[in-house]
């Protein structure tokens, strides 16, 4: 592949990581070389085959220890996460570094019911079983983005590990110390040191671990990015799932709860800056509340605090299409209610309220990735579904209103993986839940028992309950088998 070019030994460049609050260096890596890419992929390969051949509770048990040091330097952690990201400590601990306690808790705990051989009762070859055993795929290839550097990454690693995997990852540039110290706990939990490996780079080096001979690819990022890497798996018939980007869209009732969504709406759309691919991105507030509605909004916006409740964006060019997203809804009529520009000179982003927009507006139909609520009023609720299924997008949508049957119907109406009535954001951290889009939002699914499974090739054994002398429709064929046949058929189906 050309990429392959760009990330030579000799060429190979400095990566600088910085925090984004005070623009200090952190630390600075040098870019693996795809030569470095395809021997961590065979070193990964060579340990997952002892790995694989444990069984699944002994893998929960060793994995556990990894879960273990995680707990324990849970400080550690979010100070690095925190100062990598510039997200606060509050949100690096429960938005990720509980996130995977819990989720590493659930499968330990789970795997092995999970992926223990299931049976298949089969409806006409009485004679025969049948059942599904689930092998590792081998090694898994995981590729992600800066938002929840720790977060999104931890959790497909110990998935992928439980399953008997090895395991690259290839974290975003923006935020790479984190997953090298993801590395640091891991290897001093007395986990296989080879079976896991991190592999620092830029999009090339992406490119490399794809074309490296990995088994199945993990792609979380961008939908314009997750084509290449469909594109790229799709040439070498690597399995893939890819979680990519959202605009998600909420849904205001006539009879929500006001004060109740004011502070969903608010957290749902603020928290990590925006930065989140299920954060609140447009909402359509029906005629009815609409006025009361962004009044508390705006009250709810107004009580948060700089540095403790909202932290800084991770990312200059991210915060660059922050403002140019404002510049054109404004310039387009929208109005801006409270903040649109940043806070002091570095990358936070005050929490921007637009009202007045339409759905034609860039605002409202382009991901934005930043802490913007651009609101629009609605007729109905019937114009308020039609403009939030108007989208190429379909990760996550949201409803309220006080009405639990209604909201569950309007939920099953919206083209999304997920759906959630009266809250925001919070199924991430339920990890039993299926994660994952429709439409362009994504392929495949990464938490719960099916993104566990995925993870491993399911295979498919038959076998002989009863053994017969012989079987209807082996040789020789004759027409007293064609009679008997038509008769058994016509019978069956009847
Ligand atoms: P990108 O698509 O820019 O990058 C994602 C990862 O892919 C990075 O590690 C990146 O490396 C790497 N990469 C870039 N080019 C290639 C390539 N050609 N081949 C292989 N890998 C490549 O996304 P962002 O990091 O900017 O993340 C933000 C996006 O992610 C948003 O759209 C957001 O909605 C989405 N997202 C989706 C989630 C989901 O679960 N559906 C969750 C979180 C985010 P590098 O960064 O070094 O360039």
């Amino acid at each position: 592949m050309g990429a392959l070019a760009t990330v030579d030994a000799d060429k190979r460049d400095v990566i600088v990581s910085r925090n984004p609050l005070t623009g200090a260096v952190l630390g600075e890596l040098r870019e693996s070389t795809a030569v470095e890419i395809r021997d961590a992929v065979s070193r990964a390969r060579g340990a997952q085959g002892a790995w694989g051949k444990l069984s699944v509770k002994e893998r929960c048990s060793r994995v556990a220890r990894f879960r273990d040091a995680v707990v324990a330097r849970a400080e550690e952690l979010c100070d690095l996460i925190s100062a990598e990201t510039g997200k606060t400590p509050a949100e690096a601990l429960s938005m990720e570094v509980m996130v995977i306690a819990d989720l590493a808790t659930y499968f330990i705990k789970r795997a092995p019911k999970i992926l223990a051989p299931e049976s298949i009762s089969l409806h006409l070859l009485k004679n025969r079983g049948s059942y599904l055993h689930f092998q590792p795929r081998g090694v898994v290839g995981i590729i992600s983005p800066w938002n929840f550097p720790f977060g999104i990454a931890t959790g497909e690693v110990i998935m992928a590990l439980l399953a008997g995997n090895g395991v690259v990852l290839k974290p975003s540039e923006v935020t790479p110390l984190i997953a090298l110290k993801t590395k640091e706990l891991y290897d001093a939990s007395g986990m296989p040191t080879e079976l896991f490996q991190v592999v620092p780079g830029r999009g090339p080096a992406g490119a490399a671990l794809i074309d490296s001979g990995i088994d199945y690819c993990i792609f979380t990022g961008s939908t314009a990015t997750g084509k290449k890497v469909g594109a790229a798996c799709g040439e070498r018939l690597i399995p893939v799932a890819l979680e990519l980007g959202g605009k998600a869209p909420a849904i205001v009732c006539a009879d929500a709860d006001l004060d109740r969504t004011a502070k969903a709406l608010v957290w749902g759309a603020f928290a990590n800056q925006g930065q989140v691919c299920v954060s609140v991105e447009r909402v359509y507030a029906h005629q009815a509340v609409h006025d009361e509605l962004v009044q508390k909004i705006c009250a709810e916006v107004d009580k948060l605090r700089p540095n403790d409740d909202t932290g800084s964006m991770t990312w200059e060019r991210q915060t660059e299409i922050v403002e140019e997203r404002i510049a054109s809804a404004v310039a387009a009529g929208a109005k801006v209610r409270t903040g649109g520009k940043r806070r002091g000179t570095g990358l936070a982003f005050a929490p921007t309220v637009l009202t007045e927009c339409r759905q034609d507006m860039d605002v409202m139909r382009k991901e934005i990735f930043g802490p913007v609520m651009p609101i629009m009023k609605v007729r109905d609720e019937e114009e308020a579904m039609t403009l939030a299924n108007d989208s190429q997008l379909g990760l996550m949508g949201y409803v309220f209103t006080a009405d639990r049957q209604k909201g569950k119907r309007l939920a099953e109406k919206l083209e999304t993986g997920t759906a959630m009535v009266n809250d925001c954001l919070l199924t991430f951290g339920a990890p039993e839940t299926p994660w994952g889009g429709v439409k362009q939002s994504g392929v495949g699914v990464t938490h719960s028992a099916h993104g566990l499974r995925d993870l491993c090739q399911s295979r498919h054994v038959n076998y002989d309950r009863i053994a017969l002398k012989k079987e209807l429709w082996w040789y020789p064929y004759s027409d007293k088998v064609y009679k008997q046949t038509l008769k058994m058929m016509r019978w069956i189906f009847r």
